[in-house]
């Protein structure tokens, strides 16, 4: 029967092993599964906000470009009547006048050049037309920029190129020379020859500060954004020449990504650095706090989990304890009843009729219900203390009066036991406490009778009364078998008994230091436990001092 339930047990204690585990796994890889997937949504976030931001770079080139080329759209599509139209006295057909008039306005544009074919502008003396903007028309000048030979070379060899290949899809050929100037070469068709190249003198700052920089600045936010930076930045020459946020310097090491112009400002490039993304940061503000609910959360589920298998453990400890008290205490109980049958049996039948036997047998019947009694009040004193209904009577009493007193009532006993009895005390000193006599008389014959069933060889009991500034101490001290360290915080636990004590076969129940410590809390005590196991033990009894004022008042 006992075996059964012992296989049960360990079964369900495994079982609730294995529960506690699974548990403890599942919420680790839960955790560790949202963790991952608020990793990789954080990756995946970044990475689309980097998408988005440099998509809105590649759009302000797009846009700078078209800016730009679209008003030379214009002369595409100028026909050839143009070389007529490009009079000896500089006199312009309308067309290319309203043209010329549209570009010379242009912010972008500085000065306007037409160089016939037959000239060569890197020589020095040639004069070339230029246009002259308030009075509307081309006049010959030697006094140009030196960018015209610069745009007019690199035109001259494109259109020199296309001619021999034969391939003139393109009646006019618009060439960059780096930003500077734009330029574009005339070809008559028919012919198959070069007519002339105009070139456009290009206001490099005016296409930085008035077209690139605010676009920047509409795209990007200015100093408020310091997540996504963008500077426009000059290679060739290693200048910054616009930024949306001019409070972080440029640094090669700060750039995530580079955006080039298409067709041309090769020399340009938009460089973006990703330094706290808006959505990354409220993202990673997210982030931060579910991990930390996570980990609060998974403290707190691992947390209940042990408490619930530690309340499990101690509750699984109690009850097996009280098992063991059932099956000791019924035997117990019978044992005393069984001597008083058979003793009162033998009694009223009139077997036992001599004087000495009926004593003898009155003696033992007197015992045994002495025995039973106490064992009874013992388990009603637990009951009453669980139920919360023990009483006591607290008084102002001198420790020493009621130790005397218990002393008076039980020498005799503890002599009869052959024990030695040592009792010391301060000499004219009172020890007033606030206690419940019969709860020490309960107290300090549990611990003497410990004292007695724990002790084999020397058979010696010390009581020492003593005190300091604040307390009245009361110590029980034998020279017994001692308690092992590891039992010292179970002794005051109910139903406990040490393993050796039940091998020795010292009779109880596991109650009487539960009852002791129970009954001196209640009396505003304490209790403590000093032992070297296989030398002796001292409990230690402490309870507050009435000071004069106070013994007044409660008397
Ligand atoms: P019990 O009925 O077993 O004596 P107690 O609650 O009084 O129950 O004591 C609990 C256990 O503490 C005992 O089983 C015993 O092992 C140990 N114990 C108590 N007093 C002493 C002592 N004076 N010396 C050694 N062991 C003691």
């Amino acid at each position: 029967m006992n075996f059964i339930t012992a296989k049960k047990i360990g079964r369900n204690r495994l079982l609730r092993w294995i529960l506690l585990m699974l548990g403890l796994v599942a919420i680790i890889a839960l955790t560790g599964m949202n963790v991952f997937s608020l990793y990789d949504i954080r990756e995946r976030v970044t990475e689309s906000e980097s998408e988005r931001q440099l998509k809105k770079a590649e759009e302000i080139t797009t846009l700078v470009q078209s800016e730009i080329y679209q008003p030379f759209t214009k002369l595409l599509n100028i026909d050839n009547q143009a070389e007529e139209s490009l009079q000896d006295d500089g006199s312009l057909s309308k067309t290319l006048e309203k043209i010329f008039i549209d570009l010379a306005d242009n912010p972008y544009t500085s000065s306007i050049y037409y160089t016939p074919a037959s000239k060569d502008p890197c020589e020095a003396g040639t004069s070339i037309y230029y246009f002259n903007q308030s009075d509307r028309k081309m006049e010959t000048t030697q006094d140009y920029s030196s960018l015209v030979c610069d745009g007019v070379g690199l035109i001259r060899s494109a259109t020199r190129i296309q001619i021999n290949n034969f391939d003139l899809r393109w009646r006019s050929m618009i060439e960059f020379d780096a930003h500077r100037s734009m330029n574009i070469g005339l070809i008559n068709l028919t012919e198959n020859r070069v007519i002339g190249y105009f070139t456009f003198i290009l206001n490099q700052e005016a296409i930085v500060e008035k077209l690139i920089a605010p676009l920047i600045y509409e795209y990007f936010g200015g100093i408020e954004n310091d997540g996504t930076i963008v500077w426009l930045h000059d290679h060739r020459k290693d200048v910054v020449l616009a930024s949306n946020n001019s409070s972080v310097d440029f640094s090669v090491d700060l750039v995530d990504n580079r955006v080039r112009f298409p067709r041309f400002f090769s020399d340009w490039i938009l460089k973006v650095a990703f330094l706290n993304p808006p959505i990354t940061s409220a993202y990673q503000d997210t982030f931060r706090k579910n991990i930390i609910v996570l980990g609060f959360a998974v403290l707190f589920l691992v947390g209940s989990l042990l408490f619930m298998f530690y309340t499990a453990q101690k509750e699984r400890e109690l009850s097996m304890r009280q098992a063991g008290f059932l099956a000791n205490v019924t035997h117990e109980l019978k044992t005393p009843l069984a001597v008083m049958q058979a003793a009162g049996e033998n009694i009223s039948d009139g077997r036992v009729t001599e004087p000495v036997r009926l004593k003898k047998y009155g003696a033992h019947i007197y015992d045994e219900s002495i025995r039973l009694r106490k064992m009874i009040e013992k388990l009603l004193d637990v009951a009453k203390y669980d139920a919360g209904q023990t009483l006591v009577n607290q008084k102002t009493h001198d420790l020493k009066v009621l130790v005397d007193s218990y002393l008076e009532e039980n020498s005799e006993f503890i002599e009869s036991k052959q024990f030695e009895l040592e009792y010391s005390f301060e000499n004219n000193t009172d020890f007033m406490i606030w206690v419940d006599s019969d709860s020490i008389d309960t107290i300090l014959g549990n611990l003497i009778e410990n004292a007695i069933k724990y002790s084999s060889v020397t058979k010696k009991i010390e009581l020492k009364l003593f005190e300091d500034d604040a307390q009245v101490k009361l110590s029980v001290r034998d020279y017994g078998v001692g308690i092992k360290k590891s039992e010292l915080k179970n002794i005051f636990k109910k139903f406990y008994r040490v393993e050796e004590s039940l091998v020795a076969k010292t009779k109880g129940h596991g109650l009487g230091l539960s009852i002791v410590r129970n009954l001196v809390l209640l009396n505003g005590g304490d209790i403590t436990v000093d032992s070297e196991y296989g030398s002796g033990t001292t409990f230690t009894l402490t309870f507050p001092k009435l000071n004069p004022e106070e013994i007044k008042n409660y008397s």
